[in-house]
């Protein structure tokens, strides 16, 4: 421990193994994962499919590198695209590469369409990453302070306010792009309504700047639709994927569409590990698994099933102000910080995040069951209350 960067406040406690939603500590306790590391494990822990498959790349081949041609790479490539309807991708490793690659891409359309300071329209609360670039995209100064000066390039505006938008639209000659999250996560399970959505690409074809969307953790099913810009009906020019599309092998993707397609040329960017054949198995059979075993269904049918099941539990709390999400993603906030239910969730077996200081937030693994559905509304909702009370 004294020779790891103090950067993480690591609950004490590690774990040993896991079972579909179950995780065990190094004692043998077990705990019911409702957050499946931070919305990263789709398929939850040791599935047989994922291990398998896993198992069999690992023999033949983990990785080559992008000098070469990746089988797999293409295939999941080939995958996302029959899936999103965007035309080309680029893989990388996380959420924050994903995102600079988007931002990279703006810039470049920016350059190629004339404009010397290509600026990219970002949202309060918003988290993109912790690279430079992307940790001057997030949208909360915690992130920032420390690292100035920030990337600069980017205007920020109040989420899901599309007057605001318009006005930069008026008064903003350099904007190439608008970047935000669908439903914003670390920022507290906020969703962008439909309209807002919708408005946002208006605006975007009218000025002919790139919709981009960071799916990074709303995207790869857990909505209920593959991707949660889809439930408004729109299409974007770029989003960046990460988190649950390998259940756990780190991958991210930058998808392009349209005008944002063909941007990228040889030499553009690059990354070592970016699509090696073991991520990219891992992400062609987590999408394997969610469609062929109603995966999709399952997070919209249990996440309905949860929300109304502590809207039952916690009736007439005066401290819980609202109880929201979309499919698997689901905050409930309170009126004051409560960080510490997570210890008190820990105490009683129960893996769940707080995140905005006061929203409890829940991403169970897609495979998640109505049983454990129950269990975990039974064990969270008490600890809400008595939390209350104290
Ligand atoms: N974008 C969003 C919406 C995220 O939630 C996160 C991580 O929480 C990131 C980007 C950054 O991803 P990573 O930690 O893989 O770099």
């Amino acid at each position: 421990m004294p020779h790891l960067m103090n950067v993480y406040a690591r609950l004490p406690i590690a774990f040993s193994h896991g079972q579909g939603a179950w995780i065990y500590d190094e004692q043998g306790r077990r705990y019911l994962d409702a957050l499946a590391g931070i919305a990263v494990n789709t398929l939850g822990h040791g599935h047989p499919r994922l291990v398998k498959a896993l198992s069999e790349q690992v023999e033949r081949l983990i990785h080559t590198s992008n000098l070469y041609q990746v089988r797999e790479q293409e295939e999941l490539a080939d995958k996302l695209a029959e899936l999103s309807g965007m035309d080309e991708c680029f893989f990388c490793n996380s959420g924050c590469e994903a995102n600079e690659a988007a931002i990279k891409l703006a810039r470049l359309y920016g350059h190629n369409k004339g404009i010397e300071q290509p600026a990219i329209i970002v949202m309060e609360k918003a988290f993109h990453g912790r690279t430079l670039a992307t940790l001057s995209a997030t949208g909360n100064r915690k992130v920032q302070a420390g690292f100035e000066p920030l990337v600069a390039g980017f205007v920020r505006v109040p989420f899901d306010d599309l007057a605001a938008v318009e006005a930069v639209a008026q008064h903003n000659s350099s904007v190439v792009a608008v970047l935000f999250e669908p439903i914003q996560g670390e920022g507290g399970i906020r969703l962008a309504h439909d309209e807002y959505i919708q408005g946002l690409r208006q605006i975007c074809d009218a000025k002919g700047w790139l919709l981009m969307v960071d799916e990074v953790q709303c995207g790869t099913g857990r909505t209920g639709r593959w991707f949660a810009h889809q439930h408004a009906g729109v299409m974007p020019d770029v989003m960046t994927l990460a988190k649950g599309l390998g259940s756990g092998l780190p991958i991210g993707a930058c998808l392009a569409a349209g005008k944002a397609a063909g941007v990228f040329k040889l030499g553009s960017h690059g990354s070592t590990f970016g699509g090696n054949p073991l991520a990219c198995v891992a992400a062609l059979t987590t999408l394997a698994v969610i469609e062929q075993d109603g995966l999709m269904e399952n997070a919209l049918r249990l996440g309905e099933f949860i929300r109304s099941g502590f809207r039952t539990a916690l009736a007439g709390l005066s401290s819980v102000t609202e109880i929201r999400g979309d499919g698997l993603m689901i905050g409930i906030e309170l009126d004051r910080p409560c960080g510490e239910l997570v210890q008190h969730a820990l105490d009683a077996g129960l893996l769940i995040n707080v995140t905005a200081d006061k929203v409890v937030r829940l991403l169970p693994p897609m495979i998640f069951n109505e049983a454990e559905a129950q269990e975990l509304v039974a064990k969270l909702a008490p600890l809400i209350r008595e939390f209350q009370g104290s």
